[in-house]
């Protein structure tokens, strides 16, 4: 791939030479696109981009745990703690997870409520849940050994493209390219391209380029420069471009696209659901549930609820069916006053919470709840939303906690 070296210059005339090698670089790639003709030398020899990234990535790359290590598990683990979750956050659960279950055997053996817990407060539980399918999946089809090839990690529980070629390259050097959020913005900014990356269309045009960009000798450094680089200097917002050693051929920075690419085309509704806890005492118990079905949360704990379908004062709550079925048994109950409310918000929900505190004279039936002992609650995983109840409940009303 030929790509124009010419250094940015600032004035009418460096724009326009700035213009004309961004297109030339532009081009150039579509056409290789469309003939796909090269010999396989030609496919396998160092594009000027990765050998830039390579040098790049050398001198400004973070030091982090899951970095510079094959071991697939490891990889594995940290990757699906990160799809969702920064890497100072996530740093600490990635230490304490491997610490806990070093290997996959140890994570297939593993207690569901015990992996859970571990991951509270990191949200997208479904991760947990996966990985421990996932686990699982290893030790029964593939003996307990980590699969070695990019169809094997591939077909386990919740591993999708991008890290299925995560794991295939950085632990095994296999030549598979990622494309994550990073780097559809790094491709999209650098090659000008407008097409909108949650499309068909889109998602094949992108998984190309990246194809045709790796570098087939170091696949796992070339990747991981790729995100660094996109995590670090290209970033969603106010990218580092004025320093940046692409700025010579960044087609967006030419076209005064960087803020508008990539594009977009839709945006997943966001929904509002009402949820109203109890935290139900009967002498030193209380009750919660495991959260089932096909739903937020599933397989997390949470107190006594009563969900409706907007929001609603709690003297309707007492007059609701919900209310009498909940509390049956309960003798005189009383209520406090909502003591904890927030608005959580989740990737397509918006949860509107009130907690309220509820002293029952007698141990209410509570159907499809357990009752436990009050001051357990805290060994049980719950959502980040009851996680911030019980942490408010603790400085605020400690005699309750
Ligand atoms: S010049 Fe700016 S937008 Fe272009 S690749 Fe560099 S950081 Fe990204």
């Amino acid at each position: 791939m030929c790509i124009c070296k010419s250094s940015y210059k600032s004035g009418k005339n460096g724009s326009v030479q700035l213009l004309f090698c961004g297109a030339l670089f532009y081009l150039n790639y579509l056409c290789r696109l469309i003939m796909k003709k090269e010999s396989k030398e030609q496919r396998d020899r160092l594009s000027p981009l990765a050998a830039d990234l390579h040098r790049w990535y050398a001198e400004n790359h973070r030091v982090l745990p899951w970095r510079g290590i094959t071991d697939a598990y490891r990889i594995w683990i940290s990757e699906i703690i990160l799809q969702q979750t920064r890497v100072v956050q996530g740093f600490e659960y990635y230490n304490r997870f491997v610490a806990r279950f070093p290997d996959v055997r140890s994570l297939a053996a593993a207690d569901d409520d015990e992996v859970m817990k571990l991951w509270q407060g990191l949200g997208y539980y479904s991760r947990a849940r996966n990985l421990l399918t996932a686990a699982r999946q290893v030790v029964e089809r593939f003996g307990g050994e980590f699969p070695t090839t990019y169809e094997g990690i591939r077909s386990l529980q919740g591993i999708g493209d991008y890290t299925a070629a995560a794991i295939a390259s950085f632990a095994y050097g296999l030549p598979y390219a990622v494309v994550d959020g990073n780097v559809y913005r790094v491709l999209s900014r650098i090659y000008g391209i407008d097409v909108p990356i949650d499309t068909t269309e889109g998602k094949k045009l992108f998984a190309s380029l990246a194809d045709e960009l790796l570098d087939r000798h170091d696949p796992g450094g070339y990747n991981q420069a790729l995100m660094e680089f996109g995590a670090l200097y290209c970033v969603p917002r106010s990218p580092r471009c004025g320093g940046c050693i692409f700025a010579d051929r960044c087609m967006a920075l030419a076209t005064h696209r960087v803020e508008t690419l990539p594009v977009k085309q839709g945006r997943t509704e966001v929904k509002p659901r009402y949820f109203n806890y109890f935290y139900v005492r009967h002498g030193g118990d209380t009750w919660v549930r495991r959260r089932e079905g096909r739903d937020i949360w599933r397989n997390l704990y949470e107190l006594p609820l009563i969900e409706t379908a907007e929001e609603q004062s709690l003297e309707l709550l007492q007059q609701s069916e919900a209310w009498e079925e909940l509390f049956r048994g309960a003798g005189r109950v009383s209520v406090s006053s909502q003591v904890y409310g927030c608005k959580h918000v989740l990737s397509h929900r918006v949860i509107h919470a009130r907690f309220y505190v509820v002293e029952c004279e007698q141990a209410p039936e509570m159907r499809g709840y357990v009752r436990i002992e009050a001051d357990r609650l805290g060994d049980y995983a719950v959502s980040r939303l009851t996680e911030g109840f019980l942490e408010n409940l603790s400085v605020n009303y400690p005699s309750l906690f």
